[in-house]
């Protein structure tokens, strides 16, 4: 190969002459001693013999074609018979160590029966994130698109860290973060044209972490200049110092990356109370009153997750209070993790958002929630990617080439925490494309539409559930009476009650956290919540929220449908009624 390549004429290469007719070109040479150190050496003589059982490829061309052919057909079968399958394993802890041998194969095995282990080993243990049954967490959604972008990206496998490590990578990326940039309506200095841009990370978690470094060094630098310290190794002393002033910040609500973040990072965290009043979101007025208790103590805060769409119960914080607050203390870089309800942004109806993050560093949202595209894809935007790369660039010689210190290519590696990257834009390029913009408005309209037929059907059991959040973005949080109540009408007040609805069948409040009426609305809907996952059939998931055990209810997987929540509610009400009966009795 090496020999053949280097005899070639180069000049006779058409890419190579398009590349070389620019006024920068990728100069291709093979080493200059190589070669005749080669040619006098007794092994170039021999040709060595090819003793590998297996193909070079693990299979040749023909054996692949119908390997992945099959591998698809399973595929296509799989998302065909999801809805019947259970959504949860009933699997113990440790089963495939009963199906798999204790030792890697000695010999080459056959593909076929490597697919068959799939069927027999594998799908036993899973959960089905893609199940119509699956309404726990958030989604992760999957769509056959996305696959195909995940086959393309394997195929070209390039761990494309630099932009000459394969120029297609780096380019497609930015342009298809610029069109997401737009479709959710960012403020223009999120865009790649001015000094801002996008970059496709793994997880939300890691664009939390890659903010905040990003944070802690901008505030670090900004100290030591205002300081005026030149000489380098005074500088690395007082940075240590500063370093151990640095706070990073998040609300009770905000996702635990914030917190893991600031464990890698090394720094301070400290959480900002939200209140049920106050729709769990984080206040201006508790943002402000945090940062004067710290500074009163000598500390620094540096770094702020606000949230679009929390966790728990998808609160949006109070971003425009909160832009008032930064006013003030302008060092301060706020990040917004959107990572589930980032995907509405492509909803005129939720643009309003965006607008407000004008003066805030970073933003997040995660294609492979809610966006229809396969794990991973998370996409963070920055209006200042020097912020990154003055961070996270280190340049040892053997990544140096022209093209990055010519300044004019990203390399994206500088925006990120690894070296290597996946071609995960193709997928995104993919999914953007099949739907296009309408048809991911339909879609989150749609789960949007689910989620509150959802929560109507909650209110109309207001003997039996309180809502105690949303719906938001599709996302219902419900508690169960401990006692059954007086049936109301949704949106009217109970007669006996001038509250209006929401509020008087709410019995879980921060004040009442150690109310007995609390301590039984959690056992009960502890129990309900226990005795539908044991039935398998749907999945929800179980929190704490001010106080109040909880059930989250989201669905909105591609394949979801209104007959699965219907049915899911269908669950819910026999359980909590057969708890009911029972507590009645007691
Ligand atoms: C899901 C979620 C995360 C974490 O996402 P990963 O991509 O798994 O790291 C962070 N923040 C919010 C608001 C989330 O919903």
């Amino acid at each position: 190969m090496f020999r053949s390549f280097a005899g070639r004429s180069r000049s006779t290469s058409p890419a190579l002459t398009f590349l070389r007719s620019k006024s920068t070109s990728i100069h291709v040479s093979p080493t200059p001693q190589a070669a005749p150190a080669m040619a006098n050496s007794e092994s170039t003589k021999r040709e060595i013999a090819d003793d590998r059982q297996v193909p070079a490829m693990g299979m040749d061309a023909s054996t692949f074609t119908a390997a992945a052919q099959s591998c698809i057909d399973e595929i296509a079968n799989y998302y065909t018979t999801l809805p019947s399958r259970p959504v949860l394993p009933s699997i113990q802890p440790g089963y495939l160590r009963s199906l798999l041998p204790t030792q890697a194969p000695q010999d080459p095995e056959s593909w076929p029966s490597i697919q068959a282990d799939i069927e027999r080993t594998i799908m036993p243990g899973m959960t089905h994130w893609q199940s119509p049954n699956f309404m726990a967490f958030f989604p992760a959604s999957s769509t056959y698109p996305g696959i195909l972008g995940e086959m393309w990206s394997a195929a070209l496998t390039a761990p494309a860290f630099n932009w000459l490590c394969s120029p297609a990578v780096t380019e497609l990326e930015t342009i298809v973060m610029d069109w997401l940039a737009r479709m959710l309506a960012l403020p223009e200095g999120f865009l790649s044209q001015g000094e801002g841009g996008g970059v496709i990370q793994g997880s939300a978690s890691e664009a939390v972490l890659t903010a905040m470094v990003a944070a802690r060094e901008r505030w670090l630098r900004r100290a030591i200049e205002k300081e005026g310290i030149t000489d380098e190794e005074e500088k690395e002393d007082r940075i240590c110092e500063l370093r151990g002033k640095l706070v990073a910040l998040g609300s009770q609500q905000s996702h635990s990356s914030t917190q893991k973040a600031a464990n890698i990072a090394g720094t301070r965290f400290r959480s900002i109370a939200t209140s049920r009043e106050d729709g769990f979101a984080l206040t201006g007025r508790s943002l402000r009153a945090k940062i004067e208790e710290l500074k009163s103590k000598g500390l620094e805060p540096y770094y702020l997750t606000v949230t679009l769409g929390t966790t728990n119960t998808c609160a949006v914080d109070q971003f425009e209070a909160i832009t008032e607050v930064k006013k003030d203390y302008p060092d301060l870089w706020i990040h917004v993790d959107a990572a589930y309800a980032g995907a509405a942004l492509v909803c005129e109806e939720y643009q309003h958002y965006s607008a407000q993050f004008a003066s805030f560093e970073s933003f997040n949202m995660n294609m492979h929630k809610w966006l229809l595209t396969n794990f991973d894809a998370s996409c963070l935007f920055v209006q200042h990617r020097r912020d990154l790369t003055d961070a996270l660039s280190i340049t040892p010689a053997y990544l140096r080439n022209q093209f990055s210190d010519s300044g004019l290519v990203t390399d994206y590696r500088d925006w990120q925490i690894p070296l290597g990257r996946r071609f995960r834009a193709l997928k995104i390029w993919f999914v953007i494309r099949t739907w296009g913009v309408s048809g991911l408005q339909a879609h989150v309209r749609r789960h949007i539409k689910l989620g509150e037929m959802f929560a109507d059907l909650v209110r109309g059991r207001s003997d039996l559930f309180n809502i105690l959040t949303g719906p938001s973005f599709a996302l219902t949080v419900l508690t169960v009476n401990p006692r059954r109540r007086k049936m109301v009408e949704p949106g009217v007040a109970d007669g006996e009650d001038p509250r209006p609805y929401q509020d008087s069948h709410v019995a879980v409040t921060p004040q009442e956290a150690d109310s007995k009426e609390l301590d039984e609305a959690n056992a009960a809907t502890k129990e309900v919540y226990e005795l539908v996952d044991k039935r398998r059939e749907v999945f929800f998931t179980s929190s704490v929220i001010g106080g109040a055990y909880a059930i989250r209810v989201v669905s909105a997987n591609p394949l979801a449908e209104e007959r699965h929540l219907r049915r899911a509610f269908e669950i819910l009400v026999e359980t909590a009624e057969d708890v009911l009966s029972r507590r009645e009795k007691q």
